[in-house]
Formats: structure tokens, C-alpha cells, sequence
């Protein structure tokens, strides 16, 4: 696996004779893109903050993957932290920051003792004064926020706020900052490095009906015929969800994996998570399963998303209980919009695009649940 791969403090070495402009451009040039869901290259993002005038300045790595059906950071903390950490390292010598954290989430404690190990290691090894320290997140999904996690490493309530300012200009501390998934990271030495890098590999966390979940490497474009395969499914799988933030679709065989399709049919690609679903399951019952997740998890702070997610719960618990007439699908329909577009920040806004793709491409099942009545 091309993740798996080390450059042994080599991309570091050489990162450091370039002037951080070079190492932006070669990035860009490599195609590097965030792979913690929203694409954006990497490079761009230092670029922002190697601009920002400052005194301090500081890079953030976000371990805090809470997304459901999502392991593969935990995957490479766990198999390939050397290579993390030197990115993490690049990452501050390009943009002239002395200090880094890891927002590592809560769940994921029980590797913080081999992370710290390998942090001193690596940087004894690269003979350098930059220090990174780990901050245990405290379990809140909405933490996986940029701007919600630099309010909890501020010791606030981790809580999204308004952007602009951008974290690359104003961010933790009121400093410049970039804040980086942990693929992202911790494929930046690779990037540097290797001439045959490809920058279209991902890594895919396959779970649900599957015989066999768990991590796969693919490039992007596989069709989902042959990524579900992988998976060794035992019945036919009727649905794929992208988390639980991503949205559904049906399981066409022939469809690729490809972000901009994917966008075209509503639902976001993300992290690259997929939850295959057979026919034995009901989509009714996991659109309700999803929701409770998203009216647990609203951190409170906008009307729309507060209030919305315990209204849209209510409504999906009478529909799924067979109470529901086709008024409330209409009623769900609506409220999830204005969800979508009026609350604060992706969670509330991306929380009911898997209800919305469900009614798209499943509406006989909620309505067949109203016709019960
Ligand atoms: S959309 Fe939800 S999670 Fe985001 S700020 Fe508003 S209440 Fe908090």
C-alpha cells in the first residue's frame, strides 16, 4: 500500500533545503488534496498561512475522526505514524510554525502512548526544536470542526464559529494555522519524496453488510462493484452510505467512485467511508438511527440545527412507527432544506442530506411506512 510507505526523515531533509514556496508549489504540482472531506489542496492551504504576517503560528493535526464508519486515520496512526509525524514536521518548517497538535479523539486513547514515543523519536532523529503535543478530544463529533477544534485546544467550549477570518489567517490563538487530516499529513513526505506518488490513491473504509470490512486502498474511479467485492457482501446490497454525513445511493454496480459524480447525485464523498446496506434493512429504520445520531451530536449553538434535528427525529420516529400520513413527507422534505441551508456549519448543513438522498432515491419505503395507517 502506497500509505504504508516510508521516506525514513528523507522528504524532511529535503523539504528543509527548499524555500517553503518550492515546497507549496511541488505539492500543488503533486496534487495533493485534503482528504479529511473537502478537496482542498493542500498546498493552497499553507500557502495562506506561510502569507499571514506573525509572531507565532501553528499546524493542527485533526485525528478527531468521528464520522461513523470512518477508521482509516486510526489505521495509519497505528501502522505508519513515522511518516504522520514527519509531515506534521514539514508542515511547520514550511510555514515557520514552532508548535503542533494532535487533536486526537477520545476514543482513540489507547494510542496516544505509541504516538508520544514515536513524536520524540522522530524528532531527535530530525534534530529539530519544534515541539507537537497531543490534545485528547473529549468525545463531541462536532470537534472534528476546524474551527471547533481550535476552541477546544483553547481550553473553550468546542463550538464552531463564523468564518472569515479563515484558520490560515486567524486561527488557534489568534494565530495563523493550518489545520490538516491525518491522510493529508501524512502524505505529504510521500508526496516529496516519490517520483511514482499517485495522488489519486485513497484510503476507503468499507463496513455494514460486508463479510469482510475493513481498509482498502484503491484509486479513485474504481467502480463499486469492485470495491464492495472486497468487502465479501453475503446478500444483495440494496444502498451505499457515505458515513453518515454523506448521503445514500442505490448500489449501481457500474458507478465509479468519483467525487464530482458523486457530488452530481447529492451526496459528498468525504473521507472516502462507505457503508454498504442490504436488502434485509430498512432505510426508514437506519434514516431514523442517523438522525438520533445528528440530534445527539448538535452542539446547540444555531437555531436550525438545534431545534431542527429534534423535529426532524420526531417526524421520522411517527413515520417509522407507521403514524405518518404523505403530509408529513412533504413536511420532513421541507425542514430538512431549511436545515440545510440555514444552520452554522457543515454539521447542521450536511446532517440532512442523508434523509434527503434516502427520499430521492428510496421514497416507497417512507411511503409505504405511511400507508400503514
Ligand atoms: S449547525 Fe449544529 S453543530 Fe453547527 S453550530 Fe449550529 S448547532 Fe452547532
Amino acid at each position: 500500500m502506497q500509505i504504508l510507505e516510508k521516506s525514513g526523515l528523507e522528504a524532511w531533509k529535503k523539504a528543509k533545503e527548499m524555500k517553503p514556496e518550492k515546497v507549496i508549489s511541488l505539492l500543488n504540482k503533486k496534487g495533493l488534496a485534503g482528504r479529511g472531506g473537502a478537496c482542498f489542496p493542500a498546498g493552497t492551504k499553507w500557502e495562506f498561512a506561510l502569507n499571514s504576517e506573525s509572531d507565532k503560528k501553528y499546524v493542527i493535526c485533526n485525528a478527531d475522526e468521528g464520522e461513523p464508519g470512518t477508521f482509516k486515520d486510526k489505521y495509519i496512526i497505528i501502522n505508519n505514524p513515522e511518516t504522520l509525524v514527519e509531515g506534521i514536521l514539514i508542515a511547520c518548517n514550511t510555514i515557520g510554525a514552532k508548535h503542533a497538535y494532535i487533536y486526537l479523539r477520545r476514543e482513540y486513547r489507547y494510542l496516544e502512548k505509541n504516538l508520544t514515543k514515536i513524536i520524540k523519536k522522530i524528532i531527535k532523529k530530525a534534530d529539530t526544536d519544534i515541539q507537537i503535543d497531543i490534545v485528547l478530544g473529549a468525545g463531541a463529533y462536532i470537534c472534528g470542526e476546524e474551527t471547533a477544534i481550535i476552541r477546544s485546544i483553547e481550553g473553550r467550549r468546542g463550538q464552531p464559529y463564523y468564518k472569515p477570518p479563515f484558520p490560515a489567517v486567524e486561527g488557534l490563538f489568534g494565530k495563523p494555522t493550518i489545520i490538516n487530516n491525518v491522510e493529508t499529513l501524512a502524505n505529504v513526505p510521500l508526496a516529496i519524496i516519490k517520483d511514482d506518488w499517485n495522488p489519486n490513491l485513497r484510503l476507503f473504509s468499507l463496513s455494514g453488510n460486508l463479510k469482510n470490512p475493513g481498509i482498502y486502498e484503491m484509486p479513485l474511479g474504481t467502480s463499486l462493484k469492485e470495491l464492495i467485492a472486497l468487502g465479501k457482501p453475503e446478500k444483495s446490497i440494496k444502498a451505499i452510505y457515505f458515513g453518515c454525513a454523506g448521503g445514500c445511493i442505490p448500489f449501481n454496480q457500474e458507478w465509479k467512485i468519483d467525487p464530482e459524480f458523486i457530488n452530481s447525485t447529492g451526496c459528498m464523498l468525504g473521507s472516502c467511508t462507505m457503508i454498504a446496506v442490504d436488502e434485509s434493512q430498512s432505510i426508514v429504520d437506519i434514516v431514523t438511527i442517523i438522525a438520533k445520531f445528528f440530534e445527539y451530536e448538535s452542539c446547540g449553538k444555531c437555531t436550525p440545527c438545534r431545534e431542527g434535528s429534534m423535529r426532524i427525529l420526531s417526524l421520522l420516529e411517527k413515520i417509522s412507527l407507521g403514524y405518518a400520513n404523505m403530509d408529513d413527507i412533504k413536511l420532513l422534505e421541507e425542514l430538512c432544506c431549511v436545515i440545510r441551508d440555514s444552520s452554522l456549519c457543515g454539521l447542521g448543513q450536511s446532517s440532512t442530506m442523508h434523509i434527503l438522498t434516502a427520499l430521492k432515491n428510496f421514497r416507497e419505503e417512507f411511503e409505504e411506512k405511511c400507508r400503514l395507517r
